[in-house]
C-alpha cells in the first residue's frame, strides 16, 4: 500500500486486482460504520475572485477518516459508495454539513461567501433530491442563493430531459449549478446549448501544464470567452502557480480555486483564512 500526494492520503495505485476487490468489499460493509460514528469530515477550498483577491466561494470536499488506514481520499471510495448507492445517504450528509456551515458563515457576517458542493450521477437522480434539498434549506433557514451545486457531464448522459428539469427546478429555488471538470467528458457543446449552467468549471488537466503548453493555453482562453458568451462565469481548478494565476485573470477568468491560493482546509482554518482576506 502506498501512499500518495504527501497529505497522507492513501491510494489503491500499486494494487492488485485482488486487492482492490478486498478493498472494495471492506469499504462498502464499513462505509455505514463509518458514517455513523462520525469518521466523514468536509474540508473547504477558497475561490478566489481573480478581479479583487477576494475569497468568493469555498468548494466542500469529503474525506473519510479511517481508524486503521487514515485519510482516505475521495477518488477511492466515492466511486465505490456510487456503486453501492451509499452516496445517498454520504451526499445527504455532505448537504446537511454544506447547510450548517452556510448558516455558520452567515452567523459570523459572511454570508456573501457560497458553499459549493459536489453532487454524484446517483444522487442526481434520486427522485428525492429535490425535497431533501428544499426540506435542508428550510431546515436550516438557508439562503439558497449561498448554495453551489457542482454536477459532472457524465451525469447528464442517462436521461437529458429529467436533468433539465431537475437544473431548472434547482435554479428557481436560487441555488447556483457549476459544471465540473469541463472539457474531459463527452459532446461537452451540446449539453452547455441545452443545459441551464451558471457556472462552468474548468478542468486542472488544461490548466497544469500553463504556460508549458501553447494549444492548453489557446483551449482554455477559448473556454473562457465561450463561457461568457453563454452567460456563464468560469472558475478554472488546479492554479498552483503565479504565472497560472497571471494568464487567467488577464484572459478574464472570474474566479480561480488551487493550491496557490490554498489547500482544501477544515473549518476553522477557512474562516481564519476568510478573517484575514476580508481585513486586506
Ligand atoms: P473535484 O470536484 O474536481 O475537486 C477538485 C479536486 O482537485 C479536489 O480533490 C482538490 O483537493 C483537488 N485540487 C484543488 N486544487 C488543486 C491543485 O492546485 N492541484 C492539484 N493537484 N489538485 C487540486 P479531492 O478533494 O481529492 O476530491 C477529488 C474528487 O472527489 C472531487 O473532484 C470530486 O469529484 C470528488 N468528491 C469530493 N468530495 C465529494 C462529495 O462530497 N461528493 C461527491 N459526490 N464527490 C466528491
Ligand atoms: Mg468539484
Ligand atoms: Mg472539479
Ligand atoms: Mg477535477
Amino acid at each position: 500500500q502506498a501512499k500518495e500526494k504527501g497529505g497522507n492520503q492513501y491510494r489503491f495505485f500499486t494494487e492488485s486486482l485482488h486487492d482492490q476487490l478486498q478493498a472494495y468489499i471492506s469499504f462498502s460493509r464499513e462505509m455505514p460504520k463509518a458514517l455513523d460514528a462520525h469518521n466523514f469530515t468536509l474540508l473547504y477550498q477558497p475561490q478566489i475572485d481573480l478581479k479583487s483577491g477576494a475569497i468568493c466561494s469555498v468548494e466542500a470536499l469529503v474525506r473519510w477518516n479511517h481508524p486503521e488506514l487514515g485519510v482516505i481520499s475521495p477518488q477511492d471510495f466515492i466511486p465505490v459508495a456510487e456503486e453501492t448507492g451509499f452516496i445517498v445517504p454520504l451526499g445527504r450528509w455532505v448537504l446537511q454539513a454544506a447547510c450548517k456551515t452556510i448558516k455558520y458563515l452567515a452567523q459570523h457576517r459572511m454570508s456573501h461567501i457560497k458553499v459549493a458542493i459536489n453532487l454524484s450521477p446517483r444522487q442526481f437522480r434520486d427522485p428525492n433530491l429535490l425535497v431533501m434539498i428544499r426540506q435542508m434549506l428550510e431546515e436550516y433557514e438557508i439562503d439558497p442563493t449561498c448554495l453551489e451545486l457542482e454536477i459532472t457531464e457524465s451525469l447528464l448522459m442517462h436521461d437529458i430531459g429529467l436533468a433539465i428539469d431537475t437544473l431548472k427546478a434547482l435554479q428557481a429555488l436560487g441555488i447556483t449549478i457549476a459544471i465540473d471538470d469541463f472539457g474531459i467528458g463527452y459532446s461537452s457543446f451540446n449539453y452547455l446549448k441545452t443545459l441551464p449552467i451558471n457556472v462552468l468549471k474548468i478542468d486542472r488537466e488544461f490548466i497544469k501544464d500553463i504556460p508549458q503548453h501553447l494549444d492548453d493555453m489557446e483551449i482554455t482562453a477559448a473556454m473562457i470567452s465561450m463561457a461568457h458568451r453563454l452567460n456563464m462565469s468560469v472558475v478554472a481548478e488546479g492554479i498552483e502557480t503565479e504565472v497560472q494565476r497571471a494568464f487567467l485573470q488577464e484572459h478574464d477568468c472570474d474566479v480561480g480555486q488551487g493550491y496557490l491560493f490554498s489547500r482544501p482546509v477544515v473549518l476553522n482554518d477557512l474562516l481564519l483564512l476568510l478573517t484575514e482576506n476580508n481585513s486586506k
